[in-house]
Formats: C-alpha cells, sequence, structure tokens
C-alpha cells in the first residue's frame, strides 16, 4: 500500500484546504475506499477524514429532506420521515449491505462508490477505468453482470449502489463544496454514462466534496418502494433493481410516476421513457409492460447478461402493480 498521511477534517471549509493537494481523498466509512486502497487500485498520499462534517437529517421549509453527507446508512434507513415519506430510500438502503457496513458507510461515500466490476480490481486485467487506454476485458469476458444501457465500447461496468437508484427516482440533489465556490448538482446528473472517459465517474472536479444530498417533498412518494434482484438471497449487487413511486387516481389511472433501475447502466438509470409513457395511463399489466418494453428499446446485451432485459421489464411490471395494489 502506498504511505498516506491522514487528517480529521473539522468542518468543510478545512476539508477542502486539505483536499485541495495533488493525490489527496476524502474519506467517509472507508468501505469501498480502503478496499480498493487494499487491493491497489486506490494510492491516496493523504486522506482527509470527512465522518466529523454533518451527519444530520433536517427538514426544509419547502418539506424536503436535507441530509449530511456523513449520515451514517443506518440512521438514514431507521430515520421514522424517510421510512414514512419516502420508503423506496429506506428499502433500497437496507437491501444495499449488511448492517455492519451500513453502520459505517456514510451518504456521501456511498455515492462515490465505484464499481465492482472484478476486472476493474483486478489489477492483471485490462480495465479502461483503472488504466485509460488499457482496454476493456470485461467486454469479452464474463459480464453477467455488466450494463445493458448506456454503455460505451470503453466501458460496460454498471454502478453498484442500491441507495443512489432511489435518489434518482426521488429527484434528489447532491450539494457540493469546492476549493473556488460551491454548488448544487441534480442527481441525475451526478454520475456520468462512461463514453470514452469511463475513469470520470461524476462530475465532481478535482477537490471537491460532497457535503450533502436533499430529498425534496414529494407527497405521492408514501406510495413507493425498492427491489432488489440478485444472485442470492444474502449481500450481493444487483442484477437488476428497480426504484418506483406511484402516484394514483381514484380512477386508478396514474397520475404521476417515478421509476429508475439499477444494475443496468454506469450510473442510476432514470426510467423517463416508461414515465412518460405511462402518465395518464390506467394501471394495467399491458400499459406498464409497454412502458418497460419502451424503456429498454435501446437495451444491448452482452454475452453473459441478455437476460437481464426481460428481467428488467418484468420487474418494473411486478413492482408497479404491487404499488398500485394497496392504498399506501
Ligand atoms: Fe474496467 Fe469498465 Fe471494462 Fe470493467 S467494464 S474492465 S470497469 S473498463
Amino acid at each position: 500500500m502506498t504511505p498516506f498521511t491522514y487528517a480529521r477534517a473539522a468542518d468543510a471549509a478545512t476539508a477542502v484546504r486539505q483536499g485541495a493537494m495533488a493525490g489527496a481523498k476524502y474519506l467517509g466509512g472507508g468501505t469501498n475506499l480502503v478496499d480498493l486502497m487494499r487491493e491497489g487500485i486506490e494510492h491516496p498520499n493523504a486522506l482527509i477524514d470527512v465522518t466529523a462534517l454533518s451527519a444530520t437529517i433536517d427538514e426544509g421549509e419547502d418539506g424536503s429532506l436535507i441530509i449530511g453527507a456523513a449520515a451514517k446508512n443506518t440512521t438514514l434507513a431507521a430515520d421514522p420521515r424517510i421510512r414514512r415519506r419516502y420508503p423506496v430510500l429506506s428499502r433500497a438502503i437496507l437491501a444495499g449491505a449488511s448492517a455492519q457496513i451500513r453502520n459505517m458507510a456514510t451518504v456521501g461515500g456511498n455515492i462515490l462508490q465505484r464499481t465492482r466490476c472484478r476486472y476493474f480490481y483486478d489489477d492483471a486485467a485490462a480495465c479502461n477505468k483503472r488504466k485509460p487506454g488499457a482496454g476493456c476485458d470485461a467486454v469479452g469476458g464474463f459480464n453477467r453482470y455488466h450494463a445493458i444501457l448506456g454503455a460505451s465500447v470503453a466501458c460496460v461496468a454498471t454502478h453498484p449502489s442500491d441507495m443512489c437508484v432511489a435518489l434518482a427516482a426521488l429527484d434528489a440533489t447532491v450539494q457540493v463544496a469546492g476549493p473556488n465556490a460551491s454548488r448544487t448538482i441534480a442527481f441525475m446528473d451526478f454520475h456520468r454514462l462512461p463514453g470514452g472517459t469511463p475513469e470520470r465517474e461524476t462530475l465532481l472536479e478535482t477537490g471537491e466534496l460532497v457535503v450533502g444530498v436533499t430529498v425534496p417533498a414529494l407527497p405521492f412518494a408514501t406510495r413507493s418502494t425498492y427491489r432488489k434482484i440478485r444472485d442470492r438471497a444474502s449481500y450481493a449487487f444487483a442484477l437488476v433493481s428497480v426504484a418506483a413511486a406511484l402516484d394514483l387516481g381514484e380512477d386508478r389511472r396514474i397520475r404521476d410516476i417515478r421509476l429508475a433501475l439499477g444494475g443496468v447502466a454506469h450510473k442510476p438509470w432514470r426510467a423517463f421513457a416508461a414515465e412518460a409513457a405511462l402518465r395518464g395511463q390506467p394501471l394495467t399489466e399491458t400499459a406498464i409492460r409497454a412502458a418497460a418494453e419502451t424503456e429498454l428499446a435501446d437495451a444491448v446485451p452482452l454475452r453473459d447478461n441478455g437476460f437481464k432485459i426481460e428481467l428488467a421489464k418484468r420487474a418494473i411490471v411486478s413492482v408497479l402493480t404491487e404499488l398500485g395494489g394497496d392504498k399506501p
């Protein structure tokens, strides 16, 4: 492991000042970064511990929830306001990792965790994300877990977070502090598709620090849920996951909907096409299936993951049918 210095920042301004040095990395719970350092994938020369920064969950005047980046995943999942108002978010976090990991992992770290593509972690494999220009062994290799939407010839990795799929569905925003200014980034824009630069996974610039996430008020999100389909019942990364919130009228027509998919792309995949197809439609299996077909129309399977296309469609039908079945 490359030698590194360690400093614990007391506030965001100090963290950003310390994080501005070349080779520095911010450290949350360390549940991904420390693994990557042990494997020799990440080798920062300085770690800035940001776990002393804001970890509160506050309510804004507009009904939004403002979550400090140092809040633990466990805290978020158990918060009564989140469980009541955004069950999709609580369920996604609970599906994401064991209790031990949730107790350590922070919201900021969860957002910035890196792909679990096995070739990314294998120093002997070609990986454009780890070493730009090296090639991608996943394209012709074992790619059961890889992307079917938005991938490129340079990288077919998927984003590993469950929490992020829920935040994408909920139209969250990410608050960022930087060396020169602070800014807010829409969650849907925060993560990137790989294109020709898969080593760049987010819109963050060098030295920028995630300080919080805001979840806007969405009254109909009381009728929301998260479904994760994986190879084993114990903790594993998603083959396909669905985050959904449904606003259903008395006439059983869909007044509004939020829908996002996990396990299918380099970023949480907001299903805008399916949402548009379903607004105003009756909640029937036929309508949902047609919307799912529209969303997956551009899916491109790899050798081992063609099953994900049908799996995603069936998961969308199942989740929305179940969500519409009972009063929230
Ligand atoms: Fe690397 Fe992406 Fe290819 Fe995996 S899919 S080997 S992360 S370039």
